[in-house]
């Protein structure tokens, strides 16, 4: 078999991965390191570019090496990475100046109030098919603007550029300055109608155009890199946001296709192909990949404490010791139906319910509650967010979704993979790949080499396992019943 071969470089919110795919799609070598987590302020992020670029620069050579490969082995790299955080740099020197301010970081969010009571909200909405939130780029470019010294002058000049991390990446590697369809899309500057950097929107938040950079579509030859890890030469073939990318992965590419990847917390795609709708829950609506790697909409939902729930019965609680014994804890129960409802909703609750008062709970708390049950009840609360997802997307699309593909750590909880068929009332199949999100970016920049087409992605997709909906109707009913009991009781807590 010949030697050629595609990088993926998987740049992550707490660390990045570089993995080597052969050309039967195989990951033949992987490497990992997480970098500095930057906390100026109670809710600031930051990153430092920086570090993240000799990171991902290191990580590069090592994994070559591993692979026992060449560098004219190489025939393209595909970029996926964390979304919305962003990064300024001078154009002359390309140097930052400031660190990146990562998708988490809030110290926009009163700036997103405001703009919110200046009834920004539904044209933006409109025009942008996401919400006013200070997770968006738009007003981390602004605040940067504003608050470091000289900026605004020299982004006036046209001195300044700005992009995602994908885009950030792609300058170093190549010198470039260009970012992909998903990534503009969460910016609050894109209109994912006209597909353009909007200038109603860089007007508001003060962004010159200069700064921006040329946006094509995710499979697309971006630039190719410098003297850099001894890859020089060699093209850049796809940039795609990670959650976007998860969903080529899964090789959901067309219209009905849905996958929902389970980690902290959870992310639910659903691809609506030219269909441009907007939500009536509040669901986002953001721009992913058609079978050809060109640009299909999505709806996205996020279920914002998933598997976060896990850990906090791990660390906080400690009910177990490992993330994975929360299954074999499960043992000692019967499947008897119960009153017990846990609802974590830590930090409020996101889309259908959007109350930010709501507060965590565990209610139909008996004498016999134990670690056991509790837990179980968290694992179904990780399914019974997820099904009301589906719910909205079903109701905003009125198309029923026949299956869906799963991925993400916590999916290797068999129960509570059974459990999400189980109350979805549809087969679930959870991917037999580690890592759909690096395999999204490889897919991409293989097919653009033009080693892979759709149909051989197809054959790449090693086999997972289906779990069929197996509960009866009318305990589904029960456990659909209690859930929603106990959200209506967590609304408003907080005042
Ligand atoms: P992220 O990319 O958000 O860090 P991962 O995909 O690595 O997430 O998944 C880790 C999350 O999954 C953690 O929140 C952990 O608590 C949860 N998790 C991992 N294994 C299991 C398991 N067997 N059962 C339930 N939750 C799990």
């Amino acid at each position: 078999m010949s030697n050629e071969c595609i990088i993926a470089i998987d740049q992550g919110t707490t660390g990045s991965r570089v993995f080597i795919f052969d050309r039967g799609g195989q990951v033949i070598a992987g490497e990992y390191a997480e970098f500095t987590q930057h906390f100026p302020k109670p809710a600031w992020v930051e990153h430092d570019p920086e570090e993240i670029w000799s990171g991902v620069e290191t990580l590069l050579k090592k994994a070559l090496q591993k692979s026992e490969r060449n560098p004219s082995d190489v025939r393209g790299i595909g970029i996926t990475n964390q979304r919305e955080t962003v990064v300024v740099w001078d154009k002359e020197t390309g140097t930052p100046i400031h660190n990146a301010i990562v998708w988490q970081c809030r110290r926009t969010s009163t700036q997103c109030e405001k703009l919110k009571e200046e009834g920004h909200e539904p044209m933006i909405r409109k025009k942008t098919g996401l919400v006013i939130d200070a997770y968006f780029s738009g007003t981390k470019v602004a605040w940067i603007l504003e608050n470091v010294d000289g900026a605004k002058e020299k982004a006036k000049q046209g001195r300044l550029a700005m992009g995602t991390i994908d885009s950030w990446l792609l300058f170093r590697l190549t010198g470039e300055h260009s970012t992909d369809y998903t990534n503009a899309s969460r910016t609050l500057l894109y209109n994912i109608e006209k597909r353009e950097w909007d200038e109603d929107l860089l007007n508001l938040l003060g962004i010159p155009t200069s700064m921006l950079p040329e946006v094509h579509p995710s499979r697309f030859c971006f630039g190719k890199i410098r003297d850099i890890a001894g890859l020089k030469g060699v093209p850049v073939l796809a940039m795609i946001g990670d959650q976007q990318a998860a969903l080529f992965g899964q090789l959901r590419v067309h219209p009905g296709e849905a996958k929902n990847t389970y980690g902290t917390g959870c992310f639910l795609l659903f691809n609506t192909g030219d269909q441009f709708l907007i939500s009536d829950s509040g669901l986002l609506t953001t721009l992913a990949c058609n079978a050809e790697g060109g640009p299909a909409y999505a709806l996205e939902g996020a279920v914002f404490i998933a598997g976060a729930v896990i850990q906090w019965l791990r660390d906080s609680m400690k009910f177990f010791a490992k993330a994975s014994d929360s299954e074999d804890l499960l043992k000692e129960l019967d499947d008897s139906p119960d009153e017990l409802v846990f609802v974590p909703a830590f930090a409020g609750l996101g889309a259908p319910h959007w109350d930010m008062n709501a507060r965590g709970a565990i209610l139909g708390l008996s004498r016999d509650t134990s670690p056991a049950r509790i837990t179980r009840a968290a694992l179904k609360s990780i399914a019974l967010q997820s099904y009301e997802l589906v719910q909205a997307m079903e109701n905003d699309t009125k198309e029923r979704m026949n299956l869906l593909r799963i991925d993400g750590g916590a999916t290797s909880n068999t129960f509570l993979a059974q459990y999400q068929a189980d109350i979805l009332n549809k087969p679930v199949e959870r991917s037999g790949n580690v890592d759909a999100t690096a395999l999204g970016s490889a897919y991409l920049a293989g097919m653009e080499a033009g080693l892979w087409d759709l149909k051989t992605l197809e054959t790449f997709q090693s086999d997972g396992s289906r779990f069929e909906p197996s509960m009866d109707s009318q305990r589904r009913e029960h456990e659909l019943r209690y859930w929603k009991r106990a959200i209506e009781k967590v609304k408003g807590w907080a005042e």
